[in-house]
């Protein structure tokens, strides 16, 4: 496979909160890499903004120090990685006071793409994006990149759509879920929308049921504080997981175009059928020998926050009438692991003997680790003995058919950093997407906040409360293990 990098036009990149824990493990590795490939013009400029009092050379070598821990070695090269320092500076700025704008006005130029990065708490968005447009250091064709969380309901979702919409056009504004960033994610687009196979296939006559899984082996840890008042439903199912729900479940869109795709998300959502109470099964991490239970980790006792959420979802379309999506995500399970596991229905008929066994094909599209799908097809089992049908997969994993180069897929922070450069929007959430997405979940959260429901507690390193497993077992399904 030969790769071929499109060229950017050159770009002044600003990443407020330029110290912070994101730039530094995944934004400027992530922009080093894209320099390596080729695909960062030689007079583009990255500035990192913050309050600390540090120098173009104190921040070069913070990120030459960033590298070094999350670039792996084959990719460090010394040259290389001295020509993109060069390329970054630092500016002093303070994103509540008046520190720094004017010298940021004065520093940006007008006459390239103009990035805007909010990695900075989500308190700020609005102070940056207001004082971005009040210095004039903004103009029509610059782009602000927003980090999740986007709010914490309806109402602080669209209050932030809100005021940034006071300085930015929609087409202006770029709010990221690097799910979305994943080369997997695009390629289940691929998949069904490439090939005639899979489409005639896609809907509720030949889908029994569709299992998305994120899990985690890692707790809440020392981020306990702000994890408690946000929970399994508002971290992880309100965003990341309602859009892997939407791209498995949209109809095809006319084109591979932004709005296109996003207004086939945003039906996705409208259509999916308020949750009862038996539908949904919360969890809270137990302690074990290698760490502390979750009540400790958030250290609030009486907590009801949920590390652990499944939930049993209808989508009322054409398309989907009657076939389940299971949702589960959590923390503290058996293995790292994010897939989308479609389930196709039995043969009406088998023309087999019982003995040979029934069997349905399965489609797992795996986001990590090993980014890649499986499809399981029926055989007969080869050797005599009869028609004995068994299980073989048909495996995509992209380094085996695509060769060594295919392993070496971008990072999604990567591909949608230059996304903004390019200025495409695609694989980014749109404002009416992110409150249609919490107009969904801000009934199930008061649901069961008005109840008291306490979540269930489960083994470090299982699969979740037994209630989970229930979950499918009453509907005469079961969870796919998890196994990385
Ligand atoms: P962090 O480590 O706490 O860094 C925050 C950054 O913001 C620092 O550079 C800080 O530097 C700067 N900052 C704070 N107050 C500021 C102000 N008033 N004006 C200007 N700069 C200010 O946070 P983070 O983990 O990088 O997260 C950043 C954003 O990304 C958050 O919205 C988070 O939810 C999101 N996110 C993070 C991750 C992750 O893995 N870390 C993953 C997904 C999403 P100074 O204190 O020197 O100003």
């Amino acid at each position: 496979m030969v790769s071929r990098v499109i060229p950017v036009d050159t770009f002044d990149l600003v990443i407020f909160g330029g110290t912070g824990d994101l730039a530094r493990r995944k934004i400027l590795p992530g922009l080093y890499r894209r320099f390596l490939a080729g695909q960062m013009p030689t007079d583009a400029r990255i500035v990192g903004a913050a309050r600390g009092a540090l120098d173009d050379a104190g921040y070069r070598k913070f990120v030459g120090e960033a590298i070094e821990e999350f670039v792996s070695e084959k990719k460090r090269d010394k040259k290389k990685i001295a020509a993109f320092l060069d390329q970054l500076s630092y500016l002093t700025v303070d994103a509540r006071g008046t520190a720094g704008w004017k010298e940021l006005a004065t520093k940006i130029r007008k006459d390239c793409v103009q990035a805007f990065y909010f990695s900075v708490g989500p308190g700020l968005f609005g102070d940056i994006a207001t004082r971005l447009h009040k210095y004039k250091i903004a103009n029509d064709t610059s782009r602000i990149v927003v980090e999740k969380p986007f709010g914490r309901d309806l109402e602080s979702a669209h209050a932030l759509n809100e005021v940034l919409a006071a300085s930015f056009d929609e087409h202006q504004i770029y709010r990221i879920d690097h799910y979305l960033g994943k080369e997997t994610v695009q390629n289940l687009m691929a998949v069904r929308f490439a090939n005639v196979l899979f489409e005639p296939l896609w809907n509720a006559q030949y889908i029994d049921h569709v299992q998305i899984t994120v899990s985690e082996t890692v707790g809440v840890g020392g981020r306990g504080g702000y994890y408690d008042k946000s929970g399994a439903m508002r971290d992880m199912i309100q965003n990341h997981l309602m859009q892997l729900l939407c791209l498995t479940a949209m109809e095809p869109p006319s084109k591979f175009d932004p709005d296109a795709v996003r207004d086939e998300k945003l039906k996705v959502i409208r259509a999916l059928d308020d949750l009862v109470p038996d539908d949904i099964v919360r969890g809270q991490y137990g302690a074990d020998a290698d760490g502390p239970s979750y009540l400790e980790d958030s250290e609030n006792p009486d907590s009801r926050t949920e590390s652990f959420i499944a939930l049993r979802c209808h989508i009322s379309n054409w398309r989907w009438k009657g076939t389940p999506f299971y949702l589960r995500t959590g923390k503290r399970l058996k293995a790292r692991v994010s897939e989308i596991v479609v389930y196709f229905k039995e043969t009406p008929h088998s023309i087999f003997d019982e003995d040979a066994g029934s069997h349905a094909n399965v489609l797992t599209i795996r986001l990590q680790p090993d980014e890649g799908m499986d499809m399981r097809v029926t055989i007969k089992e080869p050797g005599p003995g009869g028609m004995r049908l068994v299980d073989v997969p048909l495996d995509m994993t992209f380094a085996d058919a695509l060769g060594p180069e295919a392993k070496d897929v971008p990072d999604a922070y990567e591909r949608l950093i230059m996304d903004v450069i390019r200025g495409n929007q695609t694989l980014f959430m749109r404002g009416d997407e992110v409150e249609a997405a919490w107009r969904w979940t801000d009934p199930i959260i008061a649901g069961w906040q008005a109840r008291g429901d306490k979540p269930k507690v489960y083994e470090p390193g299982s699969s979740g409360p037994e209630d989970a497993l229930m979950l499918l077992h009453q509907d005469g399904r079961r969870w796919r293990e998890i196994k990385s």
